[in-house]
């Protein structure tokens, strides 16, 4: 096989291990014979959904690489081929970012950790991955590390792999932790020609910024080295309340008491539904919050408080318990919403999300969510009952250092953003329209950023909206993304339009 673009081989780091086996959950509907290419298997004319049943593709090929060198076998073949490339993890994205009709690259058999790495003192720690790891895989890994590590905030399933994670910038709820891809140290992609390009702080600080989100436009992330936490260094304890919503949400101090809430924790999160009462159209007056914050108390019985009565009728989050628990960092992070302790359970959701810098009295914050709480009421009570399956959810995170994070700040580097979903049963209707209006009149009025892994696409007029809002931050993309990848090849019709270079 002959290729323009010599392959570079750079052999497999030794040092990299299996992580514990764990049940696949596919995402994918094999249904055709498997073929094989140098060693690499792939699968021709399957149909692929994402995770919410809301997308498909049957991709000419859908690639199954276990090693470095199966990654460069697909990009040779996409090169001889003149084939797109995009990579899928578990498909729990919403927006069309995975999608290809060309290749699509599972990179679920991918999935060795790296021995942790001791820094130059006790409390730093790093870790090198695959990205097919799932969250749970690499949590069960740490814990049972000596000394037991954690990452110290993270996305709320555990069901998810770092390739999305870091790809799409994801966060959780940690405050000071921003998001995942701020605790990277070094990252590793094949790009188009092949070669294994290792980016670094050290190396080149904006190439490095931009890989650790780079959106799938890089090329395939290979490893990634993460900055840990020793679980000795401090628990979570875990308080959760039903409060009324003029707690926190009425009166002039309002967003100042919120703000003091805030800063107090190490992470909080707030959830809302529209109802009272389930299956009855009065509107709640109370919202549920959940607040983290650290302490040396030793850890808690894990069930202390499975056995209360049920604290609201909402059979969604009927698993909710008022009341205080310790628990260690990665127990605390992914806590469970069904009773049956399954995580998001099989509820097929959509998400739309948006974030946007606070105000320094949290005001606009305040209103926005008031605002919100009414328009929410409102939907979900129209064309009742079917529309009753929504929710609103919070968190609060500082700026991201890196430039294609939707909360990247380069004048105030530790302000505070919200992160604001608003999330629906998938069978939901007009959810879509009614949602990514909402967030178009987020983008006019607090200059807010989707998260690029929800439902963003559908929003009137997101593409003038971002390409103004980003436009230095994608030059510089498309800068570094014109080193790595000339021809386009991980560019799929997501992104296509944002990058185009030509002035609006
Ligand atoms: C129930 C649920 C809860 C969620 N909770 C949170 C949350 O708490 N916080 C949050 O921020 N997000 C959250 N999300 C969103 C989720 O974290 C993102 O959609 C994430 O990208 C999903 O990871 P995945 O493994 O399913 O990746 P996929 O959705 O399969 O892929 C996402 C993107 O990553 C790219 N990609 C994956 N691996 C690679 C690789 N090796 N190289 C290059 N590109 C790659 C894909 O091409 C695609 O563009 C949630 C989603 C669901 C469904």
């Amino acid at each position: 096989m002959t290729t323009d673009n010599p392959i570079v081989n750079t052999p497999t780091p030794t040092s990299l291990k299996p992580a514990a086996a764990v049940e696949e959950e596919p995402t994918v509907m094999l249904g055709s014979p498997m073929a094989i290419v140098d060693g690499v298997s792939f699968s021709s004319g399957d149909n692929w959904t994402n995770w919410a049943n809301s997308l498909s593709a049957t991709p000419e090929r859908l690639f199954y690489p276990n090693t470095l060198e199966d990654l460069q076998v697909i990009i040779r073949e996409a090169t001889e081929n003149k084939k797109k490339v995009r990579c899928v993890g578990n498909g729990h994205s919403w927006s069309g970012t995975a999608i290809t009709q060309d290749y699509m690259v599972s990179i679920n058999n991918m999935n060795r950790i790296e021995k942790p790495v001791k820094g130059k003192d006790d409390e730093e720690w790093t870790v090198t991955i695959e990205m097919g790891v799932e969250v749970k895989e690499l949590d069960e890994y740490l814990r049972k590390h000596d000394p037991p590590l954690a990452l110290a905030s993270n996305v709320m399933p555990t069901d998810i792999r770092y390739g999305g994670i870091l790809t799409m910038g994801c966060h959780g709820a940690g405050l000071d932790s921003k998001t995942v891809s701020d605790t990277l140290t070094e990252i590793t992609i094949v790009n188009a020609y092949g070669e294994l390009h290792i980016y670094s702080e050290a190396d080149d600080a904006e190439a490095f910024n931009i890989a650790c989100i780079n959106l799938g436009l890089l090329g395939i992330i290979y490893t990634a080295t993460l900055k840990l936490v020793p679980m000795s260094q401090y628990r979570l304890r875990a308080i959760d309340s039903y409060e009324p919503l003029a707690n926190y949400f009425e009166g002039p101090g309002a967003g100042l008491k919120l703000k003091e809430m805030v800063l107090k924790n190490d992470s909080t999160e707030i959830l809302y539904w529209p109802h009272d009462k389930f299956l009855q159209t009065e509107r709640n007056p109370h919202f549920w919050l959940k607040q983290w914050r650290r302490t040396l108390d030793p850890v808690e019985d894990l069930d202390k408080l499975k056995n209360q009565p049920p604290a609201v009728d909402h059979p969604a989050f009927a698993a909710f318990k008022v009341g205080e628990i310790v628990k260690e960092i990665p127990d605390a992070v992914h806590f469970d919403v069904t009773e049956d302790g399954e995580g998001t359970g099989e509820a097929k959701l959509f998400d739309a999300s948006a974030g946007f810098k606070l105000a320094p009295d949290f005001s606009n914050f305040v209103e926005c969510f008031n605002d919100l709480v009414e328009k929410n009421h409102a939907f979900s009570t129209s064309e009742f009952p079917s529309r009753i399956a929504t929710c609103l959810e919070v968190r609060f995170i500082r700026a991201s250092s890196k430039m294609m994070s939707f909360v990247h700040d380069a004048e105030e580097p530790e302000a505070i953003y919200c992160m604001i979903n608003i999330l629906g049963g998938r069978e939901t209707p007009g959810f879509v329209e009614y949602s990514q209006g909402v967030l178009s009149g987020w983008i006019d009025k607090y200059n807010a950023k989707p998260h690029w892994a929800k439902l963003w696409e559908q929003i009137p007029g997101v593409i003038p909206a971002l390409r103004r809002e980003y436009k230095d931050r994608l030059a510089v993309l498309n800068r570094v993304r014109k080193t790595q990848d000339p021809f386009d090849m991980f560019v799929n019709d997501t992104w296509r339009l944002l990058l185009e270079e030509r002035e609006d």
